[in-house]
């Protein structure tokens, strides 16, 4: 009897623990609502919580665009250069290298270790790709009598991918406010990045210029313009990978806070960054379970991207891995017997902060075997849970899906709010209003966009026949295609 009566718990326990993820249709309302609001606070005000940062790009490709543009991408581990031919028929062919930043450029004394290697790849780059069009431009220069200035028709213009926080103040202005992701090179902090990189590049006298700033939300945005079926104008770029954020084209009668720089305002509109991480970091309305109290308590930043810490890539494996741990806990509840008699568990990656990835979460939802034999292989090999028994991936898998469901149902919160605010579905008929979305969690996670669409479905003033126009496609390359986009946007501005 003892032994079902602990079975009997095991289970009962890991339904409680579902159901404080639960995330009703209520919920998701309330939440569109309280998005909404935050929104437009950010169209009016600088310092609040979605910052809603102009972009200074004002118009979204339509697939015809042609031409030869190059892009390059800092991200945090490497450095990729690549140049883009939009062939003007949505398609478009795609040259790249990529390469490791060396960690002691990441830390160098001076910007200009770093930028200089930048500019050295992008020589490389020229050399091995665009042999032709490089020497050409080497003849030309040296017949010249300035390496400034020149009119070159063969000049790349370039879109410049940096994904740390910078303030903009235009299309291809913008100064560091920190370094993040192991960077730290105090010099850069305040200067212009699209400056450093272009005098470096000047420097070693390349045809190219420093076109545009670009945010991978912006970038995936473009992507997914140009590419989209039906040459449909897309609305929102949507990242759901390591952390998340979107960007949005929004009427510029709408954007009331003082923008610094020049632009073009004949569009009538302008593509916002939202930085949507920190949605309601005042937890007005997000859930907060234990779990994730604890999660965000122990962050290096606790308050701060509160939405961020319940939908990303980075921080959902934390949250099942918290969730799980707390149900090892409980006295009544058999969980993970093998662990119980080694004195070394402590060590186990599950008791480790960060100690599960979230692509574990994918393979729960994707077994659907009755023995979960592939989820029990993954727990023994990614977290060194020797024979789980089917009861014990049963709950884990339960969990799991209940932190992968709730991260859906926001994620509809953003994108529904964002669809509600641009009048689309009214404005149009049948038109679809099309969004690209780039990201692990939203590429593998199994149907993560259907349980978008199940809450997208719930929400008032969308509904059925709002989420049935609603396309969330897949846009990969934004820091490719997407900058080189927003280059040929840029050069057209001038
Ligand atoms: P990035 O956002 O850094 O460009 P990705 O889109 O690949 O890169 O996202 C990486 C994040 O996604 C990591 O936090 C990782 O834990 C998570 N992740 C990777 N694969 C999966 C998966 N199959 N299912 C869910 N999450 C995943």
């Amino acid at each position: 009897p003892a032994p079902t009566k602990m079975a009997n718990s095991l289970v009962e326990e890991t339904k409680r623990i579902v159901a404080q993820f639960d995330y009703t249709d209520d919920d998701v309302n309330k939440g569109v609502r309280e998005f909404l609001r935050q929104m437009n606070e950010g169209l009016r005000k600088d310092g609040t919580s979605i910052s809603q940062i102009p972009t200074y790009v004002t118009g979204v490709p339509n697939g015809t665009e042609k031409g030869l543009y190059m892009a390059v991408d800092l991200g945090g581990t490497n450095f990729r250069v690549c140049s883009v031919h939009l062939n003007g028929d949505t398609t478009f062919d795609l040259t790249y290298s990529k390469v490791a930043i060396p960690k002691e450029l990441m830390v160098a004394k001076t910007s200009k270790e770093l930028f200089g290697f930048l500019a050295k790849q992008i020589e490389l780059f020229l050399k091995t790709h665009h042999e032709e069009h490089f020497e050409a431009h080497v003849r030309r220069r040296k017949s010249s009598k300035t390496a400034e200035g020149y009119e070159d028709e063969n000049v790349f213009q370039l879109g410049f991918t940096f994904s740390f926080p910078v303030q903009q103040f235009g299309i291809n202005k913008g100064s560091l406010i920190r370094w993040t992701k192991g960077f730290d090179i105090p010099d850069t902090v305040g200067k212009d990045v699209c400056a450093l990189l272009q005098d470096e590049i000047d420097l070693l006298h390349l045809p190219v210029k420093v076109a545009a700033l670009v945010n991978d939300t912006v970038g995936t945005l473009m992507a997914r313009s140009y590419a989209s079926p039906g040459k449909t104008a897309t609305l929102i770029g949507a990242i759901f990978g390591t952390g998340t954020n979107g960007a949005y084209v929004e009427k510029i009668t709408n954007l009331q806070k003082s923008v610094d720089g020049e632009y073009d305002k004949s569009t009538g509109e302008m593509v916002i960054n939202t930085e949507w991480g920190s949605f309601d970091n005042q937890l007005n309305v997000l859930p907060n379970t234990p779990y994730d109290a604890k999660l965000d308590q122990d962050s290096v930043n606790p308050g701060i991207q509160i939405f961020e810490k319940r939908v990303s890539g980075m921080f959902l494996g934390e949250i099942v891995r918290l969730a799980v741990v707390s149900l090892y806990e409980k006295p009544n509840v058999s969980l993970f017997k093998s662990l119980s008699s080694n004195s070394n568990d402590e060590q186990l990656p599950l008791f480790q902060q960060w100690g599960l990835d979230s692509s574990l979460m994918s393979i729960a939802a994707a077994d659907t075997t009755p023995e979960l034999s592939t989820l029990r292989q993954e727990l023994d090999s990614q977290l060194q849970i020797r024979s789980a028994s089917v009861e014990d991936a049963r709950a884990f898998k339960d969990i799991a899906y209940a932190v992968g469901r709730r991260a859906a149902r926001l994620s509809a919160v953003a994108l529904g709010g964002i669809v509600i605010q641009s009048g689309r579905l009214k404005e149009t008929k049948d038109e679809p209003v099309d969004i690209g979305a780039d990201g692990s969690l939203v590429e593998h996670y199994p149907l993560f966009r259907d349980m978008i669409y199940e809450a997208l479905r719930s929400i008032e003033g969308i509904g059925a026949e709002g989420a049935e126009r609603i396309r969330i496609g897949i846009a990969r390359d934004g820091s490719g295609v997407g900058a080189a986009l927003i280059a040929l946007v840029a050069a057209g501005m001038e």
